[in-house]
């Protein structure tokens, strides 16, 4: 009997020889704690109800995300401002949405969690002259966008982009941090230019506005055809060292919540849902629920690491209908892609010409389709690999 790693090994080692067998049995251990320590688990981390400008109450949103989509779990992000006076989301109806999602949320069933989108607007600033303005805010406007924020624990009440103590993104972060919360970026595109400014916030709030939607470059709604560069400006955004995980939302106004976001989570808890998305351990779907595991040198999406060597890089595909395309992007460039035509794939890559740092992330693109036309879509985390 010998043992590899603590694992007895005598009856496969008869096949190989001793060295061919260690190596087997490395690459065993290498792939099995995903599977072991984590499941993936399917969500959608945004969406309105009639709380603020979307259809329908809290149990129709609660509801169809659990029993017509068949989510594990759901967020709901109501707009912070009403749509009449006052402007501020009423605080009874942020109590009621902590009540519900606390009432649908069945340890290792489904995880309901409360949240609202944090909705800066260029108006809100006095110097705003492309329309009316809402002048809470001497000077120039911010295009800071909107921002999901949601936490584990219940809040007294949630912190508006129309107050001035938490009207830009790092104030606002720290009021979350304190609170045990996190934020995303939502929708990184100026379709309305509305976004300059939405990165605007100090590199350690990373550590809390951890992630950010991401979306297709070119997208059909519709019948239409609308060029967002979704994809490519959270590229630049990477190129320039910032640092986020991605996610995806529906941002459904018509209580129609559904896939959008997997998460690698321990179980199937509130805590281990946030604890996987505060270490970016999670990746964006636009349509088929796809199964990807991405890993450098044996670490998950999300993680910064520190080599000696090449990045061993892992990719391991769990398709729903044959694939496309599978891209290895480095810096924001393409380093690695295949064609395969098949459902399931893996693949090892070792990156020869690694440098000193480098950023990773996987896009996969099936050949089926959405209702509107868009290639069923999956964007992995990325991974950050600096040289030791
Ligand atoms: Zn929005
Ligand atoms: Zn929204």
């Amino acid at each position: 009997m010998e043992r590899v790693a603590g694992i007895k090994v005598s009856g496969v080692c008869k096949m190989f020889s001793r060295q061919t067998c260690a190596i087997l049995v490395s690459l065993f251990i290498a792939i099995l704690p995903a599977f072991a320590q984590y499941k993936i688990v399917w969500g959608d981390v945004h969406g309105h109800t009639s709380n603020s400008d979307g259809k329908g109450s809290l149990d129709d949103y609660f509801t169809h995300a659990r029993d017509v989509a068949k989510l594990d779990f759901v967020i709901v992000t109501d707009h912070d401002f009403g749509n009449s006076s006052p402007w501020r989301m009423p605080k009874e109806k942020w109590m009621l949405t902590q009540d519900k999602a606390d009432q649908y949320t069945v340890k290792g069933r489904f995880v309901a969690i409360a949240g609202y989108e944090w909705t800066s607007q260029a108006k809100y600033w006095s110097g705003f002259t492309n329309g009316p303005a809402e002048r809470l805010f001497p000077g120039p406007p911010k295009f800071y966008n909107h921002k999901n924020v949601y936490f584990t624990n219940r809040i007294g009440y949630l912190f508006s982009a129309k107050d001035v103590a938490y009207n830009n993104p790092d104030t606002l972060a720290e009021v979350v941090r304190k609170h045990g919360g996190l934020i995303q970026n939502n929708h990184p595109f100026a379709l309305f230019n509305e976004a300059g400014d939405q990165w605007e916030y100090v590199p350690a709030n990373s550590s809390v506005i951890v992630n950010t939607e991401m979306g297709l470059d070119v997208s059909r709604y519709e019948g239409k055809t609308y060029e967002l560069n979704w994809e490519k400006s959270l590229r630049e955004f990477l190129n320039r060292g910032g640092r986020t995980g991605f996610v995806s939302g529906t941002d459904t106004h018509e209580g129609r919540p559904a896939a959008r976001t997997a998460v690698l989570a321990t179980e199937l808890t509130r805590e281990a849902i946030f604890d996987a998305l505060r270490h970016r351990r999670n990746y964006a779907i636009n349509h088929a629920r796809i199964g990807l595991d991405f890993r450098i040198n044996g670490h998950f999406m999300g993680e910064e690491i520190e080599l000696a060597g090449k990045p061993q890089i892992m990719v391991d595909v769990k398709g729903t209908a044959p694939i496309e395309e599978i891209v290895i992007i480095r810096d924001g460039k393409v380093l690695h892609a295949l064609r395969p035509q098949k459902q399931n794939v893996s693949f090892a890559y070792v990156d020869e010409t690694f440098a000193e740092t480098s950023y990773y992330y996987v896009r996969v693109i099936q050949v089926d389709k959405d209702e509107h036309g868009n290639k069923s879509h999956a964007w992995s985390s990325p991974i950050w690999v600096k040289k030791r």
